[in-house]
């Protein structure tokens, strides 16, 4: 008789740590899950989550010895971090593999890693590990990084001299122009497009899943299906199934009070996120334009985000005493969802940029590199839900800005559509939705693909 086959239930997450990345990641991981998977998250030796990690009960840690400290990618910036991270975690990541398969068993059916991690492949192919890639950025930055991974570095150089080359539309994909590619503030271009070669590198990957929705982006998740030639899995946004949080810095929750005290709609929101750095100067400019605009805002300024100084500018403190309320990190989610506020000052990281379409709030968009430019301008000309303040700030044009948001008419109807985009949201990861199905979809591609014997 035959021998039947036994299901293997475990997937094994390889996120990197940083907030921007190892949040969808935990969402996906809680997704999976509440579908019957049990749940392994490895982790760096020097990065490790523990005090968060309670919020996730049932989650199993383990420890991949020899890597890098995710606080290099500050030192080093972020393209050569990852190449010595990827480079140094191989070895030890097959170990930890190896070690994994003994202990349980063989039940690993299949490894998660972010696409940034991918140096979890040569595991995968070598302890014939089945392997699926997450994307936790736009699908559209993924259509940029294939597009930039196949560029000649010199050619392009001389290609973005010419403004009619920098004018043209990439691949039919309306509004994305070749300007728009996401190279800066990646340092030098050819070690750039190595990472981007490496991450569109699918290897032995046999599925990519995508923290976004088609209803966001559905000309780039169309162009991925097509280029990729293995499943694409659109699930997102994750975060509104999720019930807990990673959260790497300590969320203060006092700013809810102070939003508790507000009118409806009437605070701006301001967040950089987790990575991005303020000069002195640009800091002093947002304080004036937010003073000068008459509207109470909520801003969260991060302990080492500006550089040179560890505590605020005493005219700064003094300025915003009046209408503002300051935190070092604040629970965004929540933040967002207060009927108080009425508009999000953000650097468009993909996940921020999520999270305000899911509460219906527009943006003011001040994007810092490539990745949240092209965020930035999906957000305005795309979903037109928010506008960008461009060149340097100053203190008049963040005072127009955010009087337009918070009080006019244009900001009103931004409003409007990024409502009308939460409904559609909504309704994707709801029962019969996109994202819905998408989940499932993947679900039973581990079931069967990946987790038999
Ligand atoms: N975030 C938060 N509290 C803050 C600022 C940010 O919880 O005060 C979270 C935010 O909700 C988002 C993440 O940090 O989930 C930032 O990710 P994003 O992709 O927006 O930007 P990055 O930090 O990667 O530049």
């Amino acid at each position: 008789m035959e021998k039947r086959a036994e299901k293997r239930r475990r997937i094994v997450l390889v996120p990197l740590p940083l907030q921007g990345h190892i949040t969808p990641m935990m969402q996906l991981g809680q997704a999976l899950n509440l579908k019957g998977f049990s749940i392994t998250v490895a982790l760096g030796e020097l990065n490790q989550v523990s005090s968060s990690s309670q919020h996730f009960p049932g989650f199993q840690f383990v420890t991949i010895l020899e890597t890098v400290p995710v606080s290099q990618h500050e030192t080093l910036g972020l393209v050569e971090f990852l190449v010595k991270l990827n480079k140094t975690t191989e070895a030890s990541f097959k170990n930890c593999i190896a070690q994994l398969l003994l202990q349980q068993g063989n039940d690993i059916a299949c490894i998660i890693y972010d696409e940034l991690m991918y140096f979890s492949e040569a595991a995968a192919k070598e302890l014939k590990v089945p392997s699926v890639m997450f994307c936790t950025g736009s699908a559209t930055n993924q259509v940029c990084s294939c597009i930039l991974s196949k560029l000649n570095v010199e050619k392009f150089l001389i290609d973005m001299e010419d403004p009619e080359m920098q004018d043209k539309v990439v691949e039919n994909l309306h509004p994305l122009k070749y300007k728009n590619l996401p190279t800066s503030g990646m340092g030098p271009l050819k070690p750039f497009l190595d990472i981007c070669r490496e991450v569109c590198n699918k290897r032995t990957a046999s599925a990519v899943i995508i923290n976004t929705t088609s209803c966001l982006e559905s000309l780039s998740l169309s162009w991925l299906q097509q280029e990729l030639e293995i499943p694409v899995y659109p699930l997102g946004p994750l975060h509104i199934r999720a019930s807990a949080n990673l959260s790497l810095l300590e969320e203060d929750r006092t700013c809810i009070e102070w939003l508790n005290k507000k009118k409806p709609r009437s605070v701006i929101y301001i967040s950089f996120g987790s990575i991005a750095h303020m000069e002195t100067k640009e800091l002093l400019e947002m304080a004036c334009g937010l003073c000068d605009s008459n509207q109470p805002f909520l801003w969260v300024i991060r302990p080492g985000s500006i550089p040179g100084s560890e505590l605020l500018p005493e005219e700064v403190s003094k300025m915003v005493s009046e209408r503002g309320y300051i935190v070092k990190w604040a629970p965004q989610n929540d933040v967002l969802a207060h009927p108080a506020v009425g508009g999000f000052w953000s650097h468009c990281g993909w996940n921020s940029t999520l999270e305000s379409i899911v509460e219906g709030v527009p943006m003011i968009c001040r994007p810092f590199n490539g990745e949240q430019k092209l965020n930035a301008l999906y957000i305005q000309s795309v979903w037109r839900i928010g506008i960008q303040l461009e060149g340097e700030v100053e203190r008049g044009s963040v005072e127009r800005a955010v009087k337009m948001l918070i009080m006019d008419d244009e900001g009103a109807c931004m409003r409007e559509r990024a409502l009308g985009l939460k409904e559609k949201l909504k309704a994707s990861v709801g029962i019969g939705g996109s994202s819905y199905n998408a989940l499932d979809e993947l679900v039973n591609y581990l079931e069967t693909e990946c987790s038999t014997s």
